[in-house]
């Protein structure tokens, strides 16, 4: 898949479907991102995103392992990149890195500061926020396809929701080709804020990213990280399925099946998938797509 048909692809009508892995830290997590990237592959996702670690961290595994999806898996790979802990002459080497590799779309992003530290803080030769880092990469390498993050329910950090929605378009009016979104299990904050980015005059495809739930307890840490809300609803089922990992898988995918099927009955550009770098859940969820007339070949 080109460049151009990333983009080309969000535009049109046929949902897209990508997935996102984290860099793994061992063989044995590495073993798992390659199975599940073997599985998922007979989905045909439009691509795989691989995040960036705080502090840089990961800079070495991010492309190890964005070269190796793309190389022997053949996913079009969109590897992320943070601004936390480079200088803005680093920042530049990875994305001339990330270009001499083949990637030709990074997601953008500010990067939430490393353990231990409340508050992000700028390299003192660094950048402050992303649309910084989406000017940088449109100036180094214009043709590349720039994702974004975009919030639902507020970044947990900005003062309001109005001040968010300027920040975000500031990212878009910098140079990035769509938005994905933070994760969220009511899709009443999606529409919504589609609705507000159309009003702000944001008018890049904003891809919903979803989460199918295999542990309430860190689905509860990973939403108090990011701001988003858990349905009272939804929290009522995983704790009636209490300690029995497949019935709290089982009410996770089925969650998430609702969502997804909704978002693209009314008109979503497609899915983003957090997967954690585990197939199953993925699998039964597009399964389930698949079954009520969602991306069949
Ligand atoms: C799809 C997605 C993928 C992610 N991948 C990663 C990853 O790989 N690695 C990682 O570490 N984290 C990742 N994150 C988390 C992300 O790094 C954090 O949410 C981080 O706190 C903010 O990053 P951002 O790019 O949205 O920042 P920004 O867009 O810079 O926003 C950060 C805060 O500053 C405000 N702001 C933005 N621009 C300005 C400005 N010019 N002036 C004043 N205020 C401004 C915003 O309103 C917001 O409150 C991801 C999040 C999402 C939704």
């Amino acid at each position: 898949m080109t460049n151009h048909s990333i983009k080309h692809r969000l535009e049109c009508n046929k949902p897209l479907f990508s997935i996102e892995f984290f860099p793994p830290k061992s063989d044995a997590t590495a073993e798992q991102l390659l199975r599940t990237a073997e599985r998922l592959r007979v989905y045909s996702p439009d691509f795989a995103s691989i995040t960036y670690g705080a502090g840089g961290s990961t800079r070495s595994r991010t492309l190890k392992y964005a070269r190796s999806l793309s190389e022997d898996y053949g996913y079009t790979v969109m590897p992320h990149l943070t601004c936390v802990g480079h200088s803005r002459d680093e920042l530049k080497q990875i994305i001339a890195e990330f270009k001499a590799a083949g990637l030709s779309q990074i997601m953008a992003l500010r990067g939430d500061p490393p353990k231990g530290e409340a508050n992000f803080t700028p390299h003192p030769d660094g950048l402050s926020y992303a649309n910084e880092l989406v000017s940088l990469i449109d100036e180094v390498y214009p043709e590349c396809v720039l994702g974004v993050a975009g919030y639902p329910e507020k970044h947990p950090e900005a003062p309001s929701a109005e001040l968010d929605l300027l920040n975000l378009k500031r990212k878009v009016d910098s140079g990035a080709d769509f938005v994905t979104t933070q994760l969220f299990f009511d899709n009443e904050h999606y529409f919504k804020f589609v609705e507000n980015c159309q009003r702000a005059g944001i008018h890049t495809p904003i891809l919903p990213g979803l989460m199918s739930i295999t542990s309430r307890n860190q689905a509860i840490r990973f939403c108090a990280m990011c701001g988003t809300s858990i349905p009272a609803d939804l929290d009522a089922q995983l704790i009636a399925a209490g300690d029995d990992k497949a019935a709290v898988e089982a009410v996770g995918v089925e969650w998430s099946f609702q969502q997804a099927r909704e978002l693209l009955e009314k008109g979503a550009p497609g899915i983003h998938l957090y997967i954690m770098n585990r197939a199953q859940p993925a699998i039964v969820l597009m399964d389930k797509l698949q079954a009520v007339g969602f991306y069949t070949a």
